[in-house]
């Protein structure tokens, strides 16, 4: 099997990465999103499964854990369990295109030393904590359970900048569409 390349887009909840890797992958298409499998509940129409994810019971991702399918999972909330499965890396890659993620911190870093060189990790940072509360209270979809978990881990997220091959600064959604596309570009053309 060729080997492509790997995008990893990190970032704490609510900043803006999901719709930026949508914009790249809609408008590249040497680039194919690896779905990851999830625990959590789908979020109403707006999701589909095995388009935003896979959604598992608890039992099929145990399963799946046990059957070393995952190259890397986490607990991202409590009970929500994520994880990328090897079976998309080669799904994408056989097929000659390049894989996108789109995961949290821990799993990021997880993914950028698995796939080493290979891989360019962006880390992408809204301009500040405000802003970022303000977006994920914005988007309607998360219970205030979910919200103050989600706050907390953004903060927490923060603090890991530094180890990301580079940061997109996501201020405006146009730029960083912009700038993301050079990240990438210049990177398969290195
Ligand atoms: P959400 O529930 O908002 O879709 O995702 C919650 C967080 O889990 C996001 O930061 C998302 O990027 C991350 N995530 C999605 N898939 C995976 C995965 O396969 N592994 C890891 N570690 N995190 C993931």
């Amino acid at each position: 099997m060729g080997k492509g390349k790997a995008f990893i887009f990190t970032a704490p909840s609510g900043s803006g990465k999901t719709t930026i890797v949508k914009h790249l992958l809609a408008n590249n298409p040497k680039l194919g999103f690896s779905i990851s499998a999830s625990t959590r509940d789908k979020r109403g129409r707006s999701e589909e499964n095995g388009k935003d994810y896979y959604f598992l019971s608890k039992e099929e991702f145990r399963q799946k854990i046990e059957d070393n399918a995952f190259v890397e999972w986490e607990e991202v909330y409590t009970g929500n369990y994520y994880g990328t499965l090897k079976s998309e890396v080669e799904r994408i890659w056989a097929d000659g295109r390049h894989v996108v993620f789109d995961v949290e911190v821990k799993g990021a870093l997880k993914l950028k030393e698995y796939f080493g060189d290979n891989a360019l990790a962006v880390f992408v940072k809204v301009p500040s904590m405000e802003e970022l509360k303000k977006r994920l209270t914005g988007r309607g979809t998360e219970s205030a359970e979910s919200l103050s978990q989600r706050f907390y881990r953004a903060e927490f997220e923060m603090t890991f900048e530094n180890k990301f091959d580079v940061t997109l600064v996501n201020e405006d959604l146009e730029e960083s569409f912009a700038n993301a596309e050079v990240l990438v570009s210049d990177f398969l053309n290195k």
